[in-house]
């Protein structure tokens, strides 16, 4: 460090008091590995070269002594200083986290630095089995992050002596070898490591339902431990208790409990002997003086779901005295002329059933539409049945809901010509409401549904005209309520007749009126096909109930739009940038603070004041100094391309600094950030129709895209940025360069990085990236929104991913997906690329949804669809598994998938009833898990409705 670096240092560094925040306690499950604070002596961390970090001492706010770390060498270029903790024994922890607390030093606040000075250093850790000394080697390293400082903190702070502390934590896992080192790397950032805390979490010993836990390890992977428990002294196993540990170090899901011995009663969480006559434990004879019926059940809630209903209730408020304790629902049918009420139907179903219930929860399934029922829900103890007089039971009325058509089976072709086919069909066998219409979707047999044909017909009969000479047509059938869709009928196939010319009426009237029909079709279907011609993709048929909606054509440029240039067909890339940037010059741009890192240097926020113009708040993207001729080009190369658009959801290019340094983009500011880390924040926060907005913003400006022939080849929610109003914007355009640095992008086994989750299938085998592709990831943002930001795939590997997909599996419904949203993504997902919806249907859809708000609520575990589920295996027979854990094992990827193992969960029909309440209830508390869980659930319930349905 030179002198005027240091002297700069010291001032603003160097402090004597530590704020309080430093000092805090850490909660009882974790277990600290390593912490800078604890030592009070040297640490002697390895520092490299030696005038790089520095250890110096500081006083906390007790005057007690901690080291530092620190290293300010902003004014040279090429900095790479190393420090690297002592070897860090592992000992149980399978994952490790680093809580870092560190002030850095705001560049802007530093004059003449521009260009040199950094504001990230690099987290990075080597995992031995031994210590390795003074050995050191660099490339033996591995990244975990980048550290960006939330708050910068400048001269002012030291005014009154209080600097802003940035605490950043970072998980590393697995961890397998006998220990580890940490390393800290600075390329030239002004920084004082502070503390540097390095522990793993654990289960700590508890007591639960009588029963003791050890203190447990958790995995790293997302799969829970289960672990047993032992019944504390004086009692028994009623039930064997489980627990299962999370990898937060929480105790979820308890199963199973222990019970007092005779004698003994509970207190706290142990058993001791009885101080009085009665009351206390089970097992206690019926006539025991204290003994007595329980009082009914409290706060009973119902929730209705087309025909079934959730039934939740509160313990009563006395128990009898005792702690055996069941309960019993009855269920009536109630109707309004006819006193008293009858009992229930026999098909009816309770899950788990109906009677001795230990759960103050209960599903019904089965029951009729449009019904009132009422159900009685009775407390018993084990003197229930001498008393009963004093049984009481509280009682809630319910009226069910609508359910989703049953599909129509009967179907008959009443007339068939060489160009149209006349059908007729018989009303579903339970229509459970009044039927709106039908959707009739037909294709030519041969095109094995590459490219098919919607109409809509209110009636129970249609004509499929324009059809192909002797040719065979499959078909499929839908029925539509007010509760959505139902399922589609099987496929039926008809035949069109030769050319030699034949109909199917033996009568010559018949074939007069036939031929007069055929011309008028004939004609008819010349009209459509100007139409169609004309308006591309929607036209009317001659009813006008019928619309018709053709998919698989191809992409239709719209005159009078511009379309993109390739920046990198510019022989003098330069020339590109100037061309669509507009050059701005340094003195009109100030830097606030750092906002993230890109590839190319750090991303800041700050502000823009042209001359004559209000100043705007902008984002800034800065070339870190050092960098190659290559990488200049590809830098700006996103200007080139940035500049080409201007559209209200791509992000708007405000220029480019070229011609001072650093070279910078500058562009409009997104105050919310990306798309993926914005949702995970707001988790369930948002109204259906705010969600379908901002997916409603992504396809618009991803129509533009496709409009100007531009391929975005990165769509995910991580390169949409949102702004304070909630607007979705495209961002991250590049060449190569967007798949080499993004970090979700793999290389594939033909060579190249693609972000495989989010890619369609053609593109991953071989590369064929166009708008179409483009629409595949479009249906993986709109999952990932759906599901706020849940990562697609969960934690399954790229290589099953690929396979699953390519076997047929889709991503099932998120959590509460409007069954309309979760269609659109299914048909994103389409094999066959031409079969995708363009990006200007894809907005059609979802201007249709925000216009009838009402659509939204029916959700996609409500309406009756074709089941086209990942983890819903075409070949595996939910039914044909023996167990539960068969099935839940054939779905691979359930991270809980343990936490059900122990449950009294007897058959698929309860687990597929199970809500998310219920998992809180038994303690699965983890959002991740949990929408997971509820969503391979759902998928299941469908799967166990409609039998599988492979795509
Ligand atoms: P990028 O290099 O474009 O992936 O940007 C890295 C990170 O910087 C993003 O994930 C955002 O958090 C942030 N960022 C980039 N551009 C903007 C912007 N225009 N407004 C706000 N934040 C941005």
């Amino acid at each position: 460090m030179d002198c005027k670096s240091r002297a700069l240092f010291i001032s603003t560094l160097f402090f004597s008091f530590i704020h309080p925040a430093l000092l805090s306690t850490h909660p009882s499950n974790e277990v600290n590995l390593l912490d800078s604070k604890a030592s009070q002596g040297e640490l002697g961390w390895m520092s490299y070269p030696s005038h790089g970090w520095e250890e110096i001492s500081g006083v906390d706010e007790h005057y007690t002594p901690i080291r530092t770390f620190q290293v300010c060498n902003v004014m040279e270029y090429s900095q790479n200083n190393w420090l690297r903790t002592n070897w860090i024994q592992r000992q149980s922890a399978q994952k490790i986290y680093v809580e870092l607390k560190f002030t850095l030093r705001d560049c802007n606040s530093i004059p003449l630095v521009l260009g040199t000075c950094k504001e990230t250093f690099n987290l990075l850790y080597l995992e031995t089995d031994e210590d390795q000394g003074s050995r050191f080697r660099e490339h033996q390293f591995t990244k975990i992050d980048t550290i960006a400082a939330d708050e910068s903190f400048t001269q002012m702070d030291l005014g009154d002596r209080i600097l802003k502390l940035n605490t950043e934590v970072r998980e590393v896992g697995p961890v397998t070898r006998k220990g580890f080192y940490l390393a800290f790397q600075d390329v030239g950032a002004c920084v004082a490591l502070v503390s540097v805390r390095v522990y793993f979490k654990k289960c700590p010993f508890t007591v639960r339902n009588l029963a003791s836990f050890p203190d447990t390890v958790p995995m790293d992977s997302q799969s829970l431990v289960e672990v047993k428990g032992s019944c504390v002294n004086h009692s028994k196993e009623e039930e064997s208790p489980r627990m299962y540990c999370s990898t937060e170090g929480e105790w979820l899901v308890p199963i199973g409990k222990c019970l007092c011995n005779p004698g003994y009663e509970e207190r706290g969480s142990s058993c001791q002997g009885v101080r009085w006559g009665g009351g206390g434990g089970v097992g206690q004879p019926p006539a025991t003086p204290c003994s007595r019926p329980p009082s009914a059940p409290r706060n009973v809630i119902s929730v209705i779901n087309e025909t079934s209903v959730i039934l939740d209730w509160s313990w009563p408020e006395d128990t009898g005295g005792r702690r055996d304790l069941t309960f019993t629902v009855l269920c009536k049918r109630c109707r309004v002329a006819q006193r008293p009420c009858e009992p229930c139907r026999s098909n009816v179903r309770f899950l788990p059933r109906a009677a001795g219930l230990h759960n103050t929860t209960v599903a019904v399934a089965d029951l009729l539409a449009h019904t009132n029922y009422t159900f009685e829900i009775e407390a018993q103890n084990g003197v229930s049945s001498q008393a009963p007089k004093m049984r009481q039971y509280a009682a809630v009325t319910i009226t069910t809901n609508q359910a989703a058509p049953s599909p129509v089976t009967v179907i008959r072709k009443d007339r068939t010509s060489r160009n149209s086919i006349s059908l007729s069909w018989l009303e579903p066998e339970r229509p459970n409401g009044i039927i709106l219409d039908y959707e009739v979707k037909y294709y030519e047999k041969q095109e094995q549904e590459t490219s098919y044909t919607i109409l809509r017909s209110k009636g129970c009969n249609v004509t499929l005209n324009g059809l192909k000479a002797d040719t065979s047509y499959l078909l499929q059938i839908r029925a539509r309520t007010a509760a959505g869709y139902g399922a589609s009928s099987r496929s039926f196939e008809f035949e069109t007749s030769p050319d030699s010319f034949s109909i199917s009426s033996e009568s010559s009237q018949v074939v007069l009126i036939a031929i007069s029909s055929a011309v008028a079709i004939i004609l008819l279907t010349v009209l459509l096909y100007v139409l169609i011609g004309r308006f591309c993709c929607h036209s009317k048929s001659k009813h006008p109930d019928e619309k018709r909606l053709h998919f698989g054509n191809g992409h239709l440029r719209l005159p009078g739009i511009r379309t993109y240039v390739d920046p990198h067909t510019y022989e003098d890339p330069s020339q590109a940038v100037h061309e669509f940037a507009k050059e701005l010059d340094a003195s009109c741009i100030a830097i606030d603070k750092v906002v993230g890192a890109g590839e190319f240097g750090e991303v800041c926020s700050g502000r823009l004041k042209l001359p004559s113009k209000k100043e705007i708040c902008v984002a800034i993207k800065t070339l870190k100094a050092g960098y190659t001729d290559k990488q200049r080009r590809d830098f700006l190369a996103e200007a080139s391309i940035m500049g080409q658009f201007d559209h209200p959801n791509i992000i708007r290019l405000e220029g480019v600094v070229t011609r001072s340094k650093p070279v910078m983009i500058v562009t409009e500011y997104m105050e919310n950030g990306s798309l993926d880390s914005f949702l995970r924040k707001h988790d369930a926060q948002f109204t259906g129709i705010q969600l379908v907005g901002m997916l409603r913003g992504i396809a618009s400006g991803m129509k533009y895209l496709s409009d100007m022939g531009y391929v975005h080849r990165d769509l995910a929610a991580r390169n949409i940025l949102v702004n304070s109003n909630l607007v979705c914007k495209v961002s991250d355009f590049g060449l190569s360069r967007v798949l080499e640095d993004d970090p979700e992008a793999a290389y594939t086994t033909r060579g190249g990085k693609i972000p495989i989750r989010w890619t369609a299938p053609e593109a991953i085998a071989y590369r064929k990236f166009t708008s179409a592709s483009d629409a595949w990831s479009y249906g993986i943002v709109l999952w990932e929104v759906m599901s706020y930001g849940e990562r697609p795939y969960w934690e399954m590997s790229n290589q099953d991913v690929i396979k699953a997909v390519d076997e047929g599996y889709r991503l099932p419904p998120p959590m509460d997906c409007p069954a309309a949203l979760y269609q659109l993504m299914l048909d994103c997902w389409q094999k066959e690329r031409n079969n995708r919806p363009k990006f200007e249907q894809i907005v059609s859809i979802l201007d249709k949804l925000i216009r009838n708000p009402g659509s939204l609520k029916i959700t996609a575990n409500t309406t009756s669809r074709p089941v086209n589920l990942l983890l819903d295996r075409s070949s595996i027979e939910v039914t044909s598994l023996d167990t539960m854990g068969d099935w839940l094992d054939s779905m691979r990827t359930l991270p809980c998938k343990e936490a059900f193992s122990g449950v009294s969960y007897s058959s698929c029909d309860t687990l597929a009833k199970t809500s998310a309440e219920d998992l809180k209830k038994v303690g699965v508390t983890i959002v991740g898990p949990q929408k997971k869980i509820v969503s391979s659930i759902k998928a299941l319930e469908t799967h166990t409705k409609n039998g599988p349905v492979p795509v």
